[in-house]
């Protein structure tokens, strides 16, 4: 397995050769399956209660019993591991993320630390564009927290602050770039 950290920690892959590739999709079908008979039990424990449905429950154990569809869903996570962005939970976004589903089955997290806000305004700060480099990602950070310190708007400025700091720790110990000083 090899990381290659981005300038974008949104866009840090993940690569992983061909017997990686094999045991990530074993243990990615054994996760759909074990979720699925949860799902399954959920709504079959008890009659009485209200979500006690034998059909949907049929439905949760025929998809995963799909073999083709789980190949495909190992492929595209996959696929995000090595050139999507983070975008879902993790972003503040109303859905699961593909990227942090396929980094937590090979047990690494390239966010650890990061908020789910902090990552959000990464991602305002970025863009989708290569072009953005993490340079002036953290000096647009510097402005804002000196703007938001002027104006006495605490919140904005202490969470600024958070992500200034995650992304010069980011730089220094994944990119191994020299850290600078704030305001530098
Ligand atoms: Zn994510």
């Amino acid at each position: 397995m090899k990381i290659n950290w981005h300038e974008n920690p949104l866009k840090t892959s993940v690569v992983l050769d061909e017997i990686e590739k094999k045991i990530f999709a074993e243990k990615a079908k054994i996760r759909e399956l074990k979720s699925a008979a949860q799902s399954a039990a959920l709504h079959l424990r008890d009659k009485s209660e209200k979500l006690y449905d034998p059909d949907r429950a049929r439905s949760y154990l025929q998809h995963a019993l799909d073999e083709n569809g789980l190949k495909e869903r190992a492929n595209d996570m996959l696929v995000e591991l090595e050139s999507g962005f983070h975008c879902g939970d993790c972003t503040c976004v109303a859905t699961s993320c593909e990227k942090c589903f396929a980094e937590d089955i090979l047990e690494i997290n390239t966010l650890e630390g990061l908020s789910q806000h902090s990552a959000h305004k990464l991602d305002v700060l970025y863009g989708r564009e290569d072009a953005v480099g993490i340079e002036e990602v953290l000096g647009a950070l510097e402005v804002e927290i000196a703007e938001a310190l002027g104006d006495a708007r605490e919140e904005e400025h202490a969470e600024a602050v958070k992500v200034y700091e995650w992304l010069l720790r980011y730089k220094t110990e994944k990119l191994g770039f020299r850290i600078r000083p704030l305001f530098s």
